[in-house]
């Protein structure tokens, strides 16, 4: 690599970085004082409302798609803060559209509404004792993934920005967006089907942000990460056929067990061996393994399924391929045969890295610059993904751990003492706010 041996074009070029710097944060100085003064005092008074909101939510959770009652209730406040409100969107989901006083942008705020099919374990007075059947199974009922307090937020946000409608530069839609989780076997759901029923458009949003309350994430801290930033989830099942025979006479048979080992080795080497891991991440993992029915008998069958992640789809592509030869050869090496059923195509969570750079002021200014954090890539998988593949869109994280609390068991995320400390709502109303003005006065 050439170096430039005279000093004055460097330091040229660092002064106009500077001067551009200089600019670009003046571009993003975003909403005058008197204005942010009154937004965060709106969102300290709106705090108790909110963790009000969360607790009727929580104590009412209704599974992905079948989110009824939270749909109206969310529909109810809408238009009692005057919001036009369109209902039911996506089976049960609610758009809320709010002209403002100003022309500009359209600014597009998600929450994702569904609970999960988890038995609450905890003494809160507003836990809940729901029940319902999924897949056929009776289970408990919980937001054991926070989607009561993204709610209950959103709320918070539209109800302030309603009051604000004068000082707002375009309009803002407001999604509440069920089947986060994935809507049940054979029914369509999620933003898939919000965007296929037309929520991005009339009119056309220019922006969406998002967030995700996390229960392992300090209290007061937001995480965020321009690109890709959450995985691109994907599936796969494979059924290994053998021959069955007595146990005690193997070479009468083809095992499947023993060529199913074989498989589940094989496929380690697939991310530790044949995948450039210094671009982006990569995990395969096999979760199920069912063959067999007693000690004597060599089966016929064996399945296993598993789940890959990646952060490109590209990516996705190239395993779900070697997934494929690996299982395929190694079975036909052995004398079996491996049928090979993959499922993907789901995007990553995305986040537009220019509007990322932009907006990153607006969150530091919530949550004060040194709790702002830039982290890794998470393996988890968001369908906040699909308004990102249609629009520039970014999306964070929004701690509530409590590192005060002793937890005897740690509130993980889809576990019965999955909990969240609600102190972290009113940081996710200012940084939503913050994102929603700032954008629209920067434009
Ligand atoms: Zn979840
Ligand atoms: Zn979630």
């Amino acid at each position: 690599m050439a170096l430039s041996s005279d000093p004055k074009p460097e330091l040229m070029k660092r002064f106009f970085s500077f001067l551009i710097l200089l600019i670009s944060t003046s571009a993003i100085a975003q909403v005058n004082s008197r204005l942010q003064a009154k937004l965060d005092q709106q969102a300290s008074d709106v705090e108790a409302q909110v963790i009000e909101w969360r607790r009727y939510f929580h104590q009412h959770p209704e599974l992905s798609n079948r989110e009824v009652k939270t749909g109206e209730k969310i529909a109810e406040l809408l238009r009692s803060f005057g919001i036009e409100v369109k209902h039911p969107v996506a089976k049960t989901g609610v758009l809320g559209i709010l002209k403002g006083g100003q022309p500009g942008p359209v600014v597009a705020l998600r929450a994702d509404i569904d609970g999960l099919p988890v038995t609450e374990r905890n003494s809160l007075p507003f836990a809940s004792k729901e029940r319902s059947t999924f897949n056929g199974q009776e289970t408990g009922v919980m937001h054991a993934c926070g989607h009561d307090s993204h709610m209950a937020m959103l709320l918070g946000v539209a109800q302030i920005l309603a009051k604000n409608k004068a000082d707002i530069k375009g309009t803002v839609k407001f999604i509440f967006q069920p089947a986060e989780e994935g809507p049940p076997a054979g029914e369509e759901g999620g933003a898939a089907l919000m965007i296929k029923e037309g929520i991005l458009e009339n009119p056309k949003v220019d922006v969406v942000f998002g967030l995700h309350i996390q229960s392992l994430v300090p209290l007061g801290t937001i995480n965020y990460r321009p690109g890709a930033f959450m995985a691109s989830p994907g599936g796969f099942t494979i059924k290994v056929k053998g021959k069955q025979a007595h146990g005690a006479t193997p070479w009468d048979g083809v095992d499947p067990i023993v060529v199913s080992s074989q498989i589940v080795l094989g496929l380690q080497t697939i991310v530790s061996r044949q995948t450039e891991l210094t671009k982006l991440p990569a995990v395969i993992t096999i979760g199920t393994l069912h063959s067999g029915i007693r000690g004597n008998i060599i089966p016929e069958e064996a399945t296993m399924s598993g789940t890959t992640r990646t952060f490109d789809l590209d990516m996705q592509k190239i395993l779900h391929e070697k997934i494929t030869l690996t299982a395929t050869q190694i079975a036909e090496a052995s004398g079996a045969t491996a049928d090979v059923k993959l499922t993907g195509g789901f995007p990553p969570t995305y986040n537009d890295p220019a509007l990322t750079e932009k907006m990153a002021p607006s969150l530091k200014k919530a949550a004060g610059e040194k709790n702002v954090f830039l982290v890794n890539p998470v393996t988890m998988a968001e369908d906040f993904a699909a308004y990102q593949q249609k629009v520039p869109g970014l999306f964070f994280f929004l701690g509530a751990y409590n590192p005060d609390a002793k937890f005897e068991i740690q509130p993980v995320h889809h576990t019965p003492d999955f909990m969240i400390d609600e102190r972290a709502l009113k940081l996710g109303v200012k940084a939503m706010l913050n994102l929603t003005f700032d954008y629209m006065y920067s434009k």
